[in-house]
């Protein structure tokens, strides 16, 4: 092949292009653009029903598109079989209930991936899993089943769970909007250290003070668009669309 098409070069780790979606009628993804590089946050917000969960949700396939492109590290998202499962063991979802398997210890929630999956010894995979249950502040949970576990323990043992399977970006779909309010800042510290270390995020939530923290960058989506993006501080102090004014306004 004359062309070069190395995977580990300076293309996006995840570009969405002129992605749209219907669901019947609803235009609920209306030609979506967003490229996300290696170790880039981008946090996303939006009015309820504006197509946030539903774009989070094309990026691993757990939704189709109509029309566009997702790709991943430049490969387009294959449509089914082997290269999709592969592809999306490389995307870690956490959503906002925690989906822990409740017939398991957390150990065993947290082992069972990289066993099933990765093909990892399980020696090895305990090992790995109590050190991430550790970084995660819940090691002396790991032989509790879930049910043991508050709220906050739980979506933290999740994070573990999909960071066990190593993957090149995480994508969180409001992981602290189920839980009780003294638990939400025990799980957005586990994020902020994450983003700290340079893992690729997107992040949808209501949780202004995090995105200021952490973004690199805000999406703000309505109506199926992406109607603005900027920095934090832009996007924040300094909203250019009537829709972003509105909104930020509602949640003062
Ligand atoms: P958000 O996460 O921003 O609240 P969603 O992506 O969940 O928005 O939903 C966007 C719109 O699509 C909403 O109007 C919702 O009712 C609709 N929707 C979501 N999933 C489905 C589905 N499976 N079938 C039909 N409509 C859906
Ligand atoms: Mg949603």
């Amino acid at each position: 092949m004359a062309q070069s098409t190395s995977s580990t070069g300076n293309q996006p780790l995840i570009e969405l292009r002129h992605v749209d979606k219907h669901y019947g009628d609803l235009h609920v993804l209306n030609d979506i653009n967003l490229s996300v590089d290696r170790g880039e946050v981008v946090v996303v917000i939006g009015p309820s029903g504006s197509g946030k969960s539903t774009m989070c949700r094309t990026i691993n396939r757990l939704e189709t598109i109509d029309s566009g492109e997702i790709l991943i590290e430049g490969e387009p998202l294959p449509q089914e079989g082997k290269d999709l499962a592969r592809m999306r063991a490389e995307l870690g979802m956490v959503f906002q209930q925690f989906n822990l398997f409740a017939h398991m210890t957390v150990l065993q929630n947290v082992m069972l991936g990289p066993v099933d999956v990765l093909g990892v010894s399980k020696d090895e995979a305990r090992e790995r899993a109590m050190d991430l249950l550790s970084r995660v502040g819940v090691a002396e949970q790991a032989d509790k089943v879930p049910a043991q576990l508050s709220g906050g323990q739980q979506q933290r043992v999740a994070i573990a769970r999909s960071l066990a399977m190593q993957p090149k970006a995480m994508l969180f779909d409001e992981p602290t909007s189920a839980l009780d309010p003294e638990m939400i800042n025990e799980v957005l510290e586990v994020m902020v250290r994450l983003a700290q270390q340079g893992m690729t995020m997107i992040v949808i939530t209501h949780e202004m003070n995090f995105a200021r923290r952490v973004a690199d960058r805000v999406v703000f989506m309505a109506d199926g668009q992406i109607v603005e993006t900027g920095t934090p501080d832009e996007f924040f102090d300094h909203p250019q669309t009537k829709r972003a004014q509105d909104f930020l306004n509602s949640i003062k």
